[in-house]
């Protein structure tokens, strides 16, 4: 059977409509039905350079975000850095995708996040995104790091760092883009507390065994779930500003909307054996690299020792002062 586009059946429908119907508002069913997505980059702890508006009216991230709606027309994004203004119960309803580049304790009530996780979210075509310092935001509120699937707990690969990652799952829409199982990239890199391997799909992890500074434990990068019909997903990357330009990592977002929106297929599975196998990998790469638990835990109590030196140190010249 022949389909029309959606713009036609729409006006094929509106047109009797109009006869009956008065409002004009109504005849907004004629637009093409595209995602729309609310950009939320409030900072509330650290303000990452890309999410700074400094004195213009956008920032980096959020001027990316516009150009890629405008160049693929694959979905419309409203910007914000006002959660009070706009991210209520009403407003909510306005949107199909919420997509996070945030910090700290945003001005969120408990009510309205309840709303969101236990109503809005779980809706087919609804979705969450997370960029980044997603996982460094409402650290102590279990419900959203819950939602997220991590919090973080250091980077010990900083912004300048050259890492690669690994990709589990290239047949999501999320991660084509990337363009194969192995890839270097500049960014900063997070390991989380609260990681929950039972509850995701891993998509992406720090490839232990071709990263310089390793670490005995798993890193995850990139994941995704379902929450009821509504579907997350979560990506590490976007410290830098680069990193907004990449053309990568610019098609992982289109592909990740295009994949909330259920217009493009990709796996939710939990799947806690790709977490398992890479944790074992990179226990095996690191103690080949003489990294291990033990060592770290030492050099961690010895830090942690000259400081408090220091700070006796300090405390003891401070009297000898008076
Ligand atoms: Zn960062």
């Amino acid at each position: 059977m022949m389909k029309f586009p959606r713009q036609f059946s729409a006006l094929i429908l509106a047109v009797p409509l109009m006869s009956l119907l008065t409002a004009p508002g109504r005849l907004q069913a004629q637009e093409p039905e595209k995602p729309r997505m609310l950009f939320v980059t409030q900072s509330k702890g650290f303000v990452h350079n890309p999410v700074n508006r400094k004195n213009a009216e956008r920032s980096g991230a959020e001027l990316a975000m516009m150009q890629l709606a405008k160049d693929t027309g694959d979905f419309t994004v409203v910007c914000t850095q006002n959660v009070e203004a706009d991210f209520t119960e009403e407003n909510l309803e306005n949107f199909d995708i919420i997509a996070f580049y945030t910090t700290g304790k945003l001005l969120i009530s408990p009510e309205t996040f309840e709303f969101f996780l236990k109503k809005w979210l779980p809706q087919k075509g609804n979705g969450v995104m997370g960029f980044h310092s997603a996982t460094d935001t409402f650290k102590d509120f279990e419900p959203y790091w819950d939602l997220m699937g991590g919090t973080f707990n250091g980077h010990p690969w900083g912004a300048n760092s050259t890492v690669t990652m690994q990709i589990h799952d290239l047949d999501h829409p999320g991660m084509k883009p990337f363009g194969g199982k192995q890839f270097e990239f500049k960014d900063e890199i997070y390991q989380y507390n609260h990681w929950q391997p039972e509850k995701v799909h891993l998509l992406m992890s720090l490839d232990m065994e071709h990263t310089q500074l390793k670490r005995p434990y798993h890193v995850p990068v990139a994941w995704c779930k379902k929450i009821g019909e509504g579907k997350l997903f979560y990506n590490n990357m976007g410290h830098r500003d680069e990193t907004w330009t990449n053309k990568a990592f610019l098609g992982s977002i289109t592909g990740a909307v295009l994949w909330i929106a259920g217009k493009e297929q990709g796996d939710a599975t939990p799947n806690p054996e790709v977490s398992a196998a890479q944790q074992k990998a990179s226990e095996e790469f690191a103690a080949a690299a003489g990294v291990t638990s033990t060592k770290l835990e030492a050099e961690k109590k010895a830090k942690a020792a000259a400081a408090a030196a220091r700070r006796a140190a300090k405390e003891k010249q401070k009297k000898a002062g008076k």
